[in-house]
């Protein structure tokens, strides 16, 4: 028998795995920056926040600056957001997303909400922050995107925050593992709510998201000035898609369209990946 313990100068073998002495597979690597403090809430942002009814529990303030700040370095390194100054990205990027807030409260106590195409974190991150009872998965397409995201989420201590990286169009079909009575795992009409911010026309967006909530479920889409035209633009889609348009609610940076399931999702959508964007449900090319 052999000496099994063959150390020949110190090195240890590679397991079976083979011969792994090259550099790792090249992966996206992204790190935080360190020692980031958060950003102070400006005046003005607080006295808007005021007005609009939503108030803070202690600490959130800071958690929200401190994503702000994680935010605004990573945005030196990929292209996260075009706002570069602080009291702007305070009331664009945070006040934006907790505009949201008593929409989604309308829900209840508590509830599944999915954000398409998340980016940077918008509105998915600030809601989580100061809904800690509703659990929030955030999906984007981009590996380095949802790698930030994981990376913050871990850093704010989020415990009700899931990231998957992912386009919209496959999780809408992923219905999940067959077992005994249904599906389990899946992601299809999975959700209270999904919301988008920046990603298409409501007849795109529609499409990527009525799939993944529940029937009676709420799509809820940050829009700017031209949302009452791009509901008209996706009358077709909605219809296509049983869904109805229940309301806009103007607030103090856009406009927030709401949108409720009333019927199952046909089979067929949504469609293959990029056919949403390429090819808007009822809407003629021109
Ligand atoms: N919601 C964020 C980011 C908007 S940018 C904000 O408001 O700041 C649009 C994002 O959508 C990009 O990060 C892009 O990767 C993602 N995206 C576009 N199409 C997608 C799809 N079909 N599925 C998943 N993510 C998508």
């Amino acid at each position: 028998m052999g000496d099994p313990r063959d150390s020949r100068g110190g090195r240890s073998r590679a397991d079976g795995s083979g011969d792994r002495s090259g550099a790792p597979r090249k992966e996206v690597e992204v790190s935080l920056s360190d020692g980031l403090e958060p950003i102070a809430c400006p005046e003005k942002v607080m006295g808007m926040f005021g007005e609009y009814g939503i108030s803070f529990e202690p600490g959130e303030i800071e958690k929200l600056g401190l994503y702000l700040a994680h935010l605004m370095a990573m945005n030196t390194r990929m292209n996260l957001t075009a706002i570069r100054d602080e009291e702007s990205a305070w009331e664009r990027h945070l006040f934006d997303a907790l505009t949201l807030v008593p929409v989604l409260r309308e829900m209840g106590e508590s509830g599944k909400i999915v954000d398409i195409g998340s980016g940077g974190g918008i509105p998915g991150i600030p809601l989580a922050i100061v809904m800690p009872t509703f659990e929030f998965t955030l999906v984007d397409a981009t590996k380095k995107k949802t790698a930030f995201l994981s990376l913050v989420v871990e850093k704010l201590g989020l415990k009700n925050v899931s990231v998957i990286n992912s386009r919209a169009e496959g999780l809408g079909q992923d219905k999940g593992t067959k077992v005994l009575q249904g599906y389990t795992g899946g992601h299809r009409e999975q959700y209270d709510a999904a919301m988008a911010r920046a990603v298409g026309k409501v007849a795109m967006i529609a499409e990527l998201t009525v799939p993944l909530v529940k029937i009676g479920g709420l799509v809820v889409l940050t829009k700017g000035e031209k949302a009452d035209e791009e509901v008209a633009e996706a009358k077709k889609a909605l219809h296509m898609l049983h869904t109805h348009h229940i309301g806009t609610v103007e607030t103090p940076t856009g406009r927030v369209v709401v949108l409720e399931k009333q019927r199952a999702t046909p089979k067929m959508y949504p469609r293959k990946d990029g056919e949403p964007k390429r090819m808007p449900l009822g809407i003629v090319n021109k």
